[in-house]
């Protein structure tokens, strides 16, 4: 780890002008997103957590090994001698910048309305094409686990999923004449998710047809425990369902929809 004196950084930063300020902060903003995500993955190896016993024999005994390329701490088993990081056997193991993975997904599920792919790509500055492929590992990583199923409070919401490789060409054609709209409209490619999460942190994207009682009801009530209460945004669909079926149901900005 490098030495850092916090009165010489700021005795520079005096010297800049408001211009290379602007970039410091863009330099500092893109460090930070990377180091949030090394710190994320590193807590996955922390004693305790999901990645912190060896993958290949399920050892406990191991020793600090230098850290990755991203920056993340890497382990050595004492056992069986593998090496590996809180990153290994997931989802971004294969992915070159865990970092934008990172924020990809906290789009996903903390933003109103999820970005569209276009809008990841240009906010993220990678191909639509990436982001696309990232939301799918994204949703496949958060799907439950079989028995796992949501309790407590769970807040329910629904989520548009873009699907953009199949509507690419109609995307450039729009993007060409505004006016065109693919054949059957933007509806024919745009999947329609429900996004239910508990305070454990179990989360659970379902697909849906529409927005209608019975397809929520469907994608709903079978991952929620029997006990468990409803958060919604307060839309008449969910006060409906949770009538119906005896929930207890509260609903958060109610009236703003
Ligand atoms: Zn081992």
């Amino acid at each position: 780890m490098s030495h850092f004196d916090p009165a010489e950084f700021s005795r520079m930063l005096a010297r800049l002008t408001p211009q290379e300020l602007r970039q410091v902060e863009g330099i500092v903003a893109e460090a930070r997103k990377r180091a949030e995500a090394v710190l994320e993955i590193d807590a996955r190896a922390e004693a305790g957590g999901p990645a912190s016993s060896c993958p290949r024999c399920g050892g406990d005994e191991r020793i600090r090994w230098g850290r990755t390329r991203t920056g993340a701490q890497r382990w050595n088993c004492s056992g069986c001698g593998a090496t590996w990081s809180g990153r290994s056997d997931t989802p971004l193991a294969r992915v070159h910048r865990p970092d934008l993975v990172v924020a990809l997904a906290r789009d996903m599920i903390e933003a109103p309305q999820p970005m569209s792919c276009r809008r990841g790509a240009e906010v993220l500055d990678t191909s639509r094409h990436s982001i696309w492929r990232w939301r799918m590992t994204i949703i496949g990583a958060l799907a439950p686990e079989p028995d796992g199923t949501l309790a407590g409070i769970v807040e329910a919401d629904e989520a548009h999923q873009r699907e953009s490789r199949k509507a690419s060409r109609e995307w450039v054609r729009h993007r060409r004449d505004p006016a065109t709209t693919p054949p059957g409209g933007w509806r024919v490619w745009e999947k329609k998710l429900l996004a239910a999460t508990d305070h454990g942190g179990h989360r659970v994207f379902e697909a849906i047809t529409d927005a209608g009682q019975r397809a929520i009801s469907g994608a709903l009530l079978p991952v929620m425990a029997r006990d468990a209460v409803l958060c919604t945004d307060g839309l008449a669909t969910y006060a409906r369902i949770a009538r119906d079926e005896r929930i207890p149901h509260f609903a958060l900005n109610a009236g703003r929809r």
